[in-house]
């Protein structure tokens, strides 16, 4: 049978016992027939992300979920810069960046040029494509004040320090080599440059003339951080061959998913809050499928609830989640979908209690048509730890099911 993938990502899922749930997890406190009958149907177990008791970040749990291992993570300026459609290439640095207020001498007035929302595509616009000392600018706008910068050319390095000075009345930071690496340094200078350049450049801009003439602040400078190197990593999709989506409004996990080679399948009513469009996501989902061999369905509010230490809220967040997976099992069913493997995972867990990532595994459940089941009946991380698929990393998990699609290499003859 040709299988294809979907798999759902409900993002920091894991929890621990909390007391106002009467010592349940958030997941196992909820009511979630639909998560219960996959479990029931399919093998289940816990997961490590990277390994046990390191937590990750949603990049990184991305990552690896999507085929990658630790050693190509890029840091957050790259897959920012793919979050807003930019292409990398292996060897381009990325910066996070602020549209800033400067005054001449370069001190910044206001980190956030008052917050500036209208304007800045027009201003990004006027910065890229700048080139300086053979080295190419990208440059793109984000939301509001915030935008994306990347260098390209031979012999850059990321190891440079950040130019925010992070408070206002402070000069912009020259950007300084992190240690004595020739790259490191050439790539400063060249960094500095641009910052004085691009200082020109939008002092003269017509936005921000208008701005000014508003009594707005103008937006006439860029403070950078979170310089990255783009690793030299090809699309997984491209590597293996096979056709991949990701439905989500994220744009970290749209980064992470754009390079690893999905397409995207986003919209404005993905809040990425519990107000989220399940019936639009679910629809999105099954449309994909038809299109792609594997596909990620996000879910977000969960590890905001876990931030906010929202035990209750984390369980709605948890019954919404579940009556999404109920409107994609029902669509399958309805379509004839019989060849679609239903998996469920986590990037990491969000404990309540601990209001931030933490290292506990995640419940993983891996339902299809004539695959291996086991024992367990209910969804969640205390009865996932005696499933047939025990405790792996999320390597393993991400093999296993690239394994149903018979896309990886066999070893040995
Ligand atoms: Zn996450």
């Amino acid at each position: 049978m040709e299988r294809k993938i979907l798999l759902a990502i409900a993002d920091g899922l894991g929890d621990r016992p909390c007391d106002i749930l009467d010592g349940k997890t958030p997941l196992e406190y909820a009511k979630t027939e639909h998560l219960n009958y996959l479990a029931e149907k399919g093998s289940t177990g816990i997961m490590d992300l990277y390994q046990a008791g390191s937590p990750v970040g949603t990049d990184l749990g991305h990552l690896i979920l999507f085929g990658y291992s630790i050693d190509d993570y890029p840091g957050r300026g790259p897959i920012e810069a793919f979050g807003n459609g930019m292409e990398l290439i292996g060897g381009d640095v990325a910066f996070r960046c602020n549209f800033a207020t400067l005054d001449n001498d370069m001190k910044v007035i206001d980190r956030r040029a008052g917050r500036i929302r209208e304007g800045t595509e027009e201003l990004a616009s006027a910065l890229n494509g700048l080139e300086i000392d053979g080295v190419k600018v990208l440059f793109k706008e984000a939301t509001e004040h915030r935008a994306v910068m990347v260098l390209r050319g031979p012999g850059l390095s990321q190891a440079v320090t950040d130019t925010d000075p992070k408070k206002e009345g402070l000069p912009v930071k020259p950007s300084l080599g992190k240690d004595n690496n020739p790259t490191s340094k050439y790539t400063a200078v060249i960094l500095n440059k641009i910052l004085l350049e691009a200082h020109q450049i939008l002092s003269k801009h017509p936005v921000n003339i208008s701005r000014e003439k508003q009594g707005l602040l103008p937006a006439n400078g860029i403070l950078t951080r979170g310089a990255g190197m783009m690793p030299n990593i090809d699309k997984i999709t491209e590597r293996l061959n096979f056709k991949a989506c990701c439905v989500a409004a994220e744009s970290t996990v749209l980064g992470v998913a754009r390079l690893a080679g999905f397409n995207i399948l986003s919209d404005e009513s993905f809040t990425g809050n519990i107000d989220t469009d399940i019936e639009k996501k679910a629809s999105f989902a099954i449309e994909a499928l038809k299109y792609n061999d594997f596909v990620a369905l996000h879910y977000k509010a969960t590890d905001l609830m876990g931030h906010d230490n929202d035990p209750l809220g984390k369980v709605k967040a948890i019954e919404q989640f579940d009556r999404m997976l109920g409107l994609v099992i029902s669509s399958l069913k309805q379509e004839k979908m019989e060849n679609v493997v239903i998996a469920l995972a986590a990037d990491h867990s969000t404990p309540c209690e601990r209001k931030e990532h933490s290292g506990d595994p995640v419940p993983i459940v891996i339902c299809g048509k004539n695959l291996r089941k086991d024992n367990v009946k209910c969804y969640d991380e205390i009865s996932c730890a005696n499933g047939g698929l025990n405790r792996i990393k999320g390597a393993d998990f991400n093999r296993i099911l690239l394994d149903y699609l018979e896309v990886t290499p066999k070893y040995g003859n």
